[in-house]
């Protein structure tokens, strides 16, 4: 589904991505860990072109997304993306605020988005919420319905930048049994995470960025019980 190879993004004289190499196939859950810093943000905002590319191609579904003549809208319509605050107008209820973007810069007729707004909260046990204001929701249906929103298009792609981070711990249960679900669906997703146990839940891939760079990458029990580098031994050594 992606694919990133020699990503490079510098800000000023700082160079964030090096180089850059990552493939996501179909239905995959990959994790990014890393030090804070380590790129693991501006890697998702590349690839959803919040960010322009130094240098390297990403490609989504075999499409080169990042050639300048493509329009940027047109792939976001494909990629679905949330941020660790979930960002909800305060002023529009759930169904306004999930329905905006596919009515307002899609194009998709209001039935239809209302209606695929409606399916989605219903499957994730939202639907008695969806006339109500985001002040009446607790932080985690605010997450939950963060995400339904980046999902109401059917996106190829979800990438989810810390979204249980700015959780209660007792709130962020809910929004990892919502992201397993999606997993259970099929959903392909990336997400940047500092939380290890979350990691190893529901990823098929854990990948460390370090130097800019995916240092190790393998499945969360080897990466986690066995890492290879002695970089990402010390990492892990320090938060767990
Ligand atoms: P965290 O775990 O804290 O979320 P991260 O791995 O997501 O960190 P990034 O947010 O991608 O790290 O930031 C990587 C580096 O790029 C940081 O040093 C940051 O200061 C820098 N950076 C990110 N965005 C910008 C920007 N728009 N302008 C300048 N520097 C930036
Ligand atoms: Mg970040």
């Amino acid at each position: 589904v992606l694919s990133c190879h020699g990503v490079r993004k510098v800000f000023g004289d700082q160079v964030v991505l090096d180089g850059l190499d990552l493939d996501v196939s179909e239905h995959e859950v990959v994790a990014l860990i890393g030090a804070s810093g380590s790129g693991k943000s501006t890697l998702l905002r590349c690839v959803n072109l919040l960010e322009e590319l130094d240098d390297g191609t990403i490609h989504l579904d075999g499409e080169h997304i990042t050639d300048p003549r493509v329009d940027p809208d047109k792939v976001r319509q494909r990629i679905g993306i949330v941020f660790q605050a979930y960002n909800l107008f305060p002023h529009m209820t759930v169904l306004e605020n999930v329905t905006l973007a596919p009515v307002r810069v899609h194009g998709v007729p209001r039935t239809a988005a209302r209606a695929q707004a409606l399916e989605w909260l219903g499957r994730v046990g939202l639907a008695d919420k969806a006339y109500a204001y985001p002040d009446r929701l607790s932080g985690g249906q605010q997450q939950r319905v963060a995400i339904v929103r980046a999902l109401v298009n059917s996106p190829r792609l979800l990438l989810l930048d810390e979204v249980t981070s700015a959780l209660d711990p007792e709130l962020v249960g809910e929004v990892l049994s919502m992201i397993r679900d999606l997993k259970s669906d099929g959903v392909t997703m990336v997400l940047a995470t500092h939380e290890m146990g979350f990691a190893r839940q529901v990823a098929d891939r854990v990948c460390f960025l370090d130097g800019g760079r995916v240092l190790e990458q393998g499945p969360p029990e080897q990466v986690f019980a066995e890492p290879a580098e002695a970089r990402t031994r010390q990492f892990l050594s320090r938060i767990i």
